[in-house]
């Protein structure tokens, strides 16, 4: 119940309003820590509810603390791509109706006027990727120092995607803020660890362990391939069947998502694709097209996908298998959200069982295997080392290493 957590009664409603029933797990350890004003460091795929998880402690703050004169941002939330900012903006808003706190969004990809509005009058909490709020920094537009709390939402992403540098420029600036929480898919590379070493003080360390129920809601399995060829009988065929219908198709390379899409349209299949470098426009024609069921099937690198939040996702399944086991917990985390049931079925072939082997230590199940008879496949599955004992031993142990590596690391640093 959201009732547990010391929130207004305003901010109760608007969870109601948006049909959030009972927290989820992620929201039941940051909420109250983060109320607390501690420092937050936690491991949470999108899909999660980390959204809210941070907004509410937010928003209370804002209301408990109203501002007495106007003035900069007092909420810098730093995210790395313009549609979850914009999805992060919509969240704050509806969590925030009825309420003064006024929330606005900044990122590249637009105009460099289109942001004055925002610049130039009262805003409370501010969603921004780190390029373009960096700029209007640089330019004097826009003052840091009166951050008093700053999230840094997807980290991992933020990193990969060589935002660093300009991210500890921000950090630097609001170097009077009170408290930061830090968000991550995982918290198992050293970039994120070293990094949440530098700008945490004394964090609580939180990890969402999803319910059985909310990790039951996505099914994993996958069907195994001969060659690429075969990969692509085994998806026209299961994109056919019934109930396979908003469904998001991953490739490694943009070849290959333009292959597919060809392929597809081929097959009657037509779907919309999306890569890297594509004008905004035509990628929100794309994304439009998609989200408003004209087309059920959306064909994507992990690049031109990034930040992408579309509801509703039937099915996630893997052309190609990603090399990194947090790549495919942030692929798959695109279905089974808000409390429906979602399918992710990975297509692989001889040289993916490694990673196969790393995400089923990692999750601690195996992958259920299917076969269609008609596409069975002639070779027989290569060998993973996947004993349980050994597998269960392996994940905890990771994570406690990881666990102990933050803690000495941030008192260190404090000394
Ligand atoms: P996020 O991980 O923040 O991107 O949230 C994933 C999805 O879950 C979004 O569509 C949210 O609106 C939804 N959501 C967040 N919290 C809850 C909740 N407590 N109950 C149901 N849905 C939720």
């Amino acid at each position: 119940m959201f009732e547990q957590f010391d929130l207004d009664s305003e901010l109760l409603a608007n969870v109601k309003a948006l049909g959030y029933k009972k927290p989820t797990s992620i929201q039941e350890l940051v909420i109250p820590k983060a109320m607390t004003g501690k420092d937050i460091l936690a491991s949470a795929p999108t899909g999660t509810g980390k959204t809210a998880a941070f907004l509410l402690p937010i928003a209370q703050h804002l209301l408990d603390y109203p501002r007495t004169k106007p003035g900069f941002p007092r909420v810098l939330i730093l995210t790395p791509t313009r549609e979850l900012a914009i999805q992060i903006g919509e969240d704050s808003e509806n969590l925030t109706k009825l309420s003064k706190i006024k929330t606005g969004v900044i990122t590249g990809g637009v105009n460099y006027g289109s942001h004055n509005d925002i610049l130039n009058s009262t805003t409370d909490i501010l969603v921004a990727t780190p390029g373009r709020l960096l700029e209007y920094i640089e330019n004097e537009q826009f003052d840091a120092r009166e951050i008093e709390i700053l999230v840094l939402d997807e980290a991992d992403r933020m990193l990969d995607l060589g935002f660093s540098e300009a991210i500890n420029r921000i950090v630097g600036e609001a170097r009077w803020r009170k408290q930061t929480m830090l968000f991550s898919a995982t918290l198992e590379s050293t970039g994120v660890i070293r990094f949440a070493k530098e700008v945490l003080t004394e964090p609580e360390f939180l990890e969402a362990t999803p319910s059985r129920k909310e990790k039951a809601k996505i099914h994993q399995w996958l069907h195994l391939a001969d060659s690429a060829t075969h990969k692509l009988d085994l998806l026209v065929n299961t994109l056919k069947q019934e109930g396979v219908n908003r469904t998001v198709v991953f490739a490694n390379k943009r070849e290959t998502v333009q292959y597919l899409s060809g392929k597809l349209y081929a097959e009657e299949l037509p779907c919309v694709w999306l890569e890297g470098k594509m004008p905004q426009d035509k990628r929100n024609q794309a994304i439009e097209r998609f989200k408003n069921g004209e087309v059920k099937v959306l064909v994507a690198t992990d690049v031109a996908a990034r930040g992408l939040d579309i509801d509703d996702i039937t099915h996630v399944i893997n052309f190609d298998m990603p090399r990194q086991v947090d790549i495919y917990v942030h692929r798959i985390g695109r279905t089974g959200r808000a409390g429906s049931k979602g399918t992710a079925i990975s297509l692989i072939e001889a040289h993916d069982m490694g990673v196969i082997g790393k995400i089923e230590r990692y999750q601690n199940e195996r992958l259920q295997r299917r076969v269609i008879s008609e596409l069975r496949p002639k070779n027989k599955e290569a060998k993973v080392a996947s004993k349980k004992a050994k597998v269960k031993r392996t994940t905890s142990q990771k994570k406690a290493k990881a666990k102990k590596q933050i803690k000495t690391k941030v008192k260190k640093s404090k000394s």
